[in-house]
This record gives structure tokens, C-alpha cells and sequence, in this order.
């Protein structure tokens, strides 16, 4: 199987054709091992870093931003959206704060301050 992607690790947007058999997996168009690495998880479990809100409970009309503070499997994002929307916090919350821990082998932190 032959996929075509760009990279997104750096501004440079290396173009890369991935070639997929059971042998091995052949990587082209990449300037640095990184492309490789890139192009590797992409095909076999690409993963992203979920961002959204949570309400804050104690404050009215407030939302907290969080993320994920690693990569997610994708397969993954919407058990993590799901969780995320059944719970609040309570202020205050500082930068970094986890508000779930472990959620799918990623922590859920705060990334921004409410006093
Ligand atoms: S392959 Fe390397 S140089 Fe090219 S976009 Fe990816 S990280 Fe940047």
C-alpha cells in the first residue's frame, strides 16, 4: 500500500511517499529521520493532541482550555472527548494543573488560569 503525506513536524513540509508491504515500511521525500518517524506512526497509529474546554463549576459562563498533554491514539480522541465533557473543575486552576489523569495514556491539563 502506498500512501502520500505531508510532514508536519517542522515548517518545511517535506512531501513523502510511504510505501507499506509486510516486510518493511520504505519512507522517500523526507530531509531528516524525523519525516520517517512521522510517516511510520501516521500509517500504523497516528495519534493527536486533543484540545478543548471544560466547565468550571464554580464560576458562571467559565471554561477552562485543557489538553492533552501527549499524543492520543485518534482511535482514541472520542472515549477522551467524551470523558472530558462529563466533568468540571472547580477554581482555581493554574497553567498545568492535570484535571484527569492517565486518560488513555495521556494526562489532561489545564492550559490556562482561572483565578
Ligand atoms: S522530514 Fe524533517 S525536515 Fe522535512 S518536514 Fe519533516 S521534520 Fe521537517
Amino acid at each position: 500500500m502506498k500512501r502520500e503525506l505531508t510532514c508536519i513536524i517542522c515548517p518545511r513540509g517535506c512531501q513523502l511517499s510511504v510505501d507499506i508491504n509486510k516486510e518493511n515500511t520504505e519512507v522517500t521525500g523526507n530531509a531528516c529521520p524525523k519525516g520517517k518517524q512521522y510517516a511510520i506512526d501516521e500509517c500504523t497509529n497516528p495519534t493527536r493532541t486533543v484540545t478543548t474546554t471544560v466547565r468550571v463549576s464554580n464560576r458562571e459562563d467559565t471554561m477552562v482550555s485543557v489538553k492533552t498533554a501527549t499524543p492520543v491514539s485518534k482511535k482514541d480522541i472520542f472515549k477522551v472527548m467524551e470523558k472530558i465533557r462529563e466533568i468540571s473543575v472547580i477554581a482555581p486552576v493554574k497553567i498545568g494543573d492535570v484535571i484527569i489523569k492517565n486518560l488513555c495514556g495521556a494526562d489532561i491539563i489545564a492550559t490556562k488560569n482561572i483565578d
